[in-house]
């Protein structure tokens, strides 16, 4: 019998375990996660959980039996060491687990604010549920909420605040490292309608306050902006000093090939702390999603069960913001050049991205059709072309429809 031990109780490591056992894998399988409570899923914590329309049944991936019934040993402790001589993980209180075969799957951490005073009182971070109960119960205090970065995680806290927020990003537009110009001029727009006041182009310099108790929040041009609640959501840092500390091969994340294999083929990476040859982002990458971190566990089961075959899936990301449900199937970075099918004005519209004539990425602002259309487009493999959507007066549904009739 052989025994699979994975490293990190989040989306990737929980899907990885679950999906051995649907796989027919039938040796042992130890799940370890540092996090206390039973393994939850992170999107909620920036939408519904933070604003109390969601309770905490929304966030558990599996119920408590499952564990049991699949018989998936979890494990709360946090591994302090991967000894790959000897085949084995060490937990931080000595307890060592042999293994065939690792998963890590280790996630990441919030990438820190390096500006003097982000250690005051009242600056916060969101990554854990941890950290959504303490801003649940600061947010109800808070009079000068002031969130620093305009990307996913920022933007959805603001969302879901239920209270006027300032937005402090430094690039001189909303979602620049995720989205094209097209959806970033939308959702600042919704925002702003939301009252949401934008600083947009302004660096942090620092944060001032008395008492250990943040006040203000400093600009590169100088003003000082009050604020009582600061959230820092300047993105994350893989989580990869395990990988690192065994001599594996780490460079933006824990490198691994198409097998989603690590320099050891007895050890694996999956998640927000793998860097994977990406077929659709047409380089090395590494991508913070849920669908990331499922689809990898999934694949890594199945290799580890007997049915390797090369990562390939489509990634695709949404966030939910004030009414705007966005999706983006594929990886837009390094488009060349963008077609908007819809109307922005309605609210209901899609983004087509291109490079060199071959359609890259869709982002769909509530149009569930397009969105899916696109996923099924890019996962056939075969370039779709600016000339054809042309054709088809860029309705994604009814290309597809062509080509699978053809
Ligand atoms: C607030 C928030 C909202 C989000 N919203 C969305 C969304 O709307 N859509 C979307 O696609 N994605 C969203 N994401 C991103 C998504 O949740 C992540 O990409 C996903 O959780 C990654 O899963 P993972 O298992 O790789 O990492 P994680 O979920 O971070 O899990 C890693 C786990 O490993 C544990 N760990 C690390 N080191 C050790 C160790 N040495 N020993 C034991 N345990 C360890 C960590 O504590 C953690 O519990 C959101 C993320 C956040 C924080």
């Amino acid at each position: 019998m052989s025994t699979v031990v994975v490293v990190g109780s989040g989306q990737a490591g929980l899907q990885a375990a679950a999906s051995l056992r649907d796989k027919g894998f039938d040796g042992r399988v130890v799940l370890i996660g540092d996090e206390p409570g039973m393994p939850y899923q992170r999107p909620p914590l920036s939408k519904a959980y933070l604003d109390g329309s969601a309770g905490e049944d929304r966030l558990f991936l599996r119920p408590d039996v499952f564990f049991e019934r699949s018989e998936i040993e979890l494990v709360n402790g946090r591994v302090a060491r991967l000894d790959r001589d000897n085949r084995q993980v060490e937990l931080s209180d000595g307890t060592k687990y042999p293994y065939d075969h690792v998963i890590l799957a280790t996630g990441a951490r919030n990438r820190p604010l390096p500006v003097p005073g982000a250690e005051l009182g009242g600056v916060y971070g969101l990554r854990t549920r941890a950290d959504a109960d303490v801003l649940r119960g600061a947010l109800e205090a808070a009079n000068d909420v002031v969130v620093i970065g305009g990307g996913f995680i920022g933007l959805e806290f603001a969302s879901h605040a239920g209270k006027p927020v300032t937005v402090v990003e430094v690039q001189d537009r909303l979602l620049a490292r995720v989205a094209t110009h097209e959806i970033s001029a939308h959702f600042a727009k919704a925002h702003e309608s939301a009252g949401t006041i934008l600083l947009l182009g302004q660096g942090v310099v620092a944060m001032h306050g008395t008492d250990g108790q943040v006040e203000s929040v400093e600009l590169t041009d100088g003003r000082r902006i009050p604020a009582d609640l600061v959230l820092v959501g300047v993105g994350v840092i893989p989580e990869t000093a395990l990988a690192e500390a065994s001599g594996l091969d780490v460079q933006n994340g824990i490198v691994v090939d198409d097998l989603l294999h690590t320099s050891d083929p007895a050890v694996s990476a999956i998640g927000d702390c793998a860097n994977f040859p990406s077929l659709h982002a047409r380089c090395a990458t590494r991508l913070e999603s849920v669908q990331n971190a499922v689809d990898q566990g999934r694949f890594v089961a199945a290799g580890i069960a007997g049915e390797p075959a090369a990562y390939d899936s489509v990634p695709w990301f949404w966030t939910d913001q004030l009414g705007n449900k966005l999706q983006i199937a594929g990886i837009g970075t390094g488009y060349d050049t963008t077609e908007v099918f819809g109307d922005p004005a309605e609210g209901k519209f899609s983004v087509l991205s291109f490079l060199d004539g071959v359609l890259v990425a869709v982002e769909s602002v509530n149009r569930p059709v397009d969105h899916m259309s696109a996923r099924r487009l890019l996962a056939t493999g075969r370039p779709t072309t600016l000339e054809e959507l042309r054709a088809s007066g860029f309705n994604l549904k009814e290309h597809l429809k062509s080509l699978t009739a053809a």
